[in-house]
């Protein structure tokens, strides 16, 4: 089944990567074959293309093969931009060039990259769009998101930033602010990357007078 989407898809891949959001909403028979392809591949490094090829000799595969290693993280954060339209879910900075760039955003990863299956690492509902101090402070466990969409920032973090004037302001007080959502079609996090999320990452890098 998979074989045969892919088969469909293939003369088109650089194009249906590139616009990751298009495929995903009309085309998600190819946006599960885009996946199965990327997760192979990346799961088998970047030296393992052989493992992939295994799959399927031939050229149309190989070239899969290889577009798929150098766009994984394109797919993963091309989708999750979009999907907040190229603003920062915490504190709504938008960063958008016509070219569809966006310098100052990142798209984070919920469940981290270090502790995701390769189908998590490519899944737009474990990514946040995240200006890049926010990213850094989310990763570091100053903040999360609770089950109802709303930023939590740590209670260790503020004991220790609350003199602190900028980090108070621009990290700890947007406790219990919700999500931007700027995009009508908008797909939120999936409540078991949150999960792991408040349980594993918050406040566990980042700890002090505890
Ligand atoms: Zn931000």
């Amino acid at each position: 089944v998979e074989g045969a989407a892919v088969d469909r898809y293939a003369k088109h891949l650089d194009r249906l990567l590139l616009d990751a959001t298009f495929v995903a909403r009309h085309l998600p028979g190819a946006d599960r074959a885009i996946d199965a392809i990327v997760s192979r591949a990346i799961a088998a490094g970047v030296g393992g293309a052989d493992s992939v090829l295994d799959n399927g000799p031939g050229p149309e595969t190989e070239r899969i093969a290889e577009v798929a290693l150098r766009k994984g993280p394109d797919v993963f954060r091309a989708r999750v931009l979009a999907n907040y339209a190229h603003t920062c879910a915490f504190c709504g900075l938008r960063s958008r060039l016509p070219d569809e760039n966006s310098f100052l955003l990142l798209a984070s990863h919920i469940r981290p990259w270090r502790n995701a299956s390769a189908h998590e690492r490519l899944d737009p509902r474990n990514g946040i769009s995240l200006c890049a101090i926010h990213d850094r402070a989310f990763d570091w466990g100053f903040l999360t998101v609770d089950r109802d969409f709303r930023v939590q920032a740590s209670r260790h973090a503020h004991d220790h930033y609350a003199p602190e004037e900028r980090v108070r302001a621009e990290i700890l007080d947007l406790n219990g602010r919700s999500l931007a959502r700027p995009d009508r079609d908008y797909v939120p996090p999936a409540e078991p990357y949150l999960a792991f999320h408040r349980e594993n990452v918050f406040e566990k890098r980042f700890r002090c007078g505890a």
